[in-house]
């Protein structure tokens, strides 16, 4: 089940997959690895020097966080609430279903 990709193509790698943002709206481009490389399937926001930032975070936290963010970034709140509902679905998550 694990090998199922939801988003191919160039799509998949555009957006955090663990929170969901837009590569582009970091502003770092990308985590970390831990010998300093860049990361780019996670936003620096979650993930740094090889591991992420909030380890105990769940799923539910992420996307009342993201949510949040969003908001923040001044999406309206029907926008976020939609953006966030494929949280999920990003890698990070589903490794753990
Ligand atoms: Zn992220």
């Amino acid at each position: 089940m694990s090998n199922i990709v939801i988003n191919t193509g160039d799509q998949q790698h555009k957006y955090c997959q663990s929170c969901g943002m837009q590569m582009s709206k970091d502003p770092k481009k990308g985590g970390t690895n831990i010998d300093g490389s860049k990361n780019e399937m996670y936003c620096s926001y979650c993930f740094e020097g090889g591991r992420f930032r909030e380890e105990s975070l769940t799923v539910d936290g992420m996307k009342e966080r993201a949510k949040r963010k969003f908001k923040e970034m001044g999406f309206p709140s029907f926008l976020a609430g939609f953006m966030t509902r494929g949280i999920p679905n990003l890698k990070r998550w589903k490794a753990k279903g």
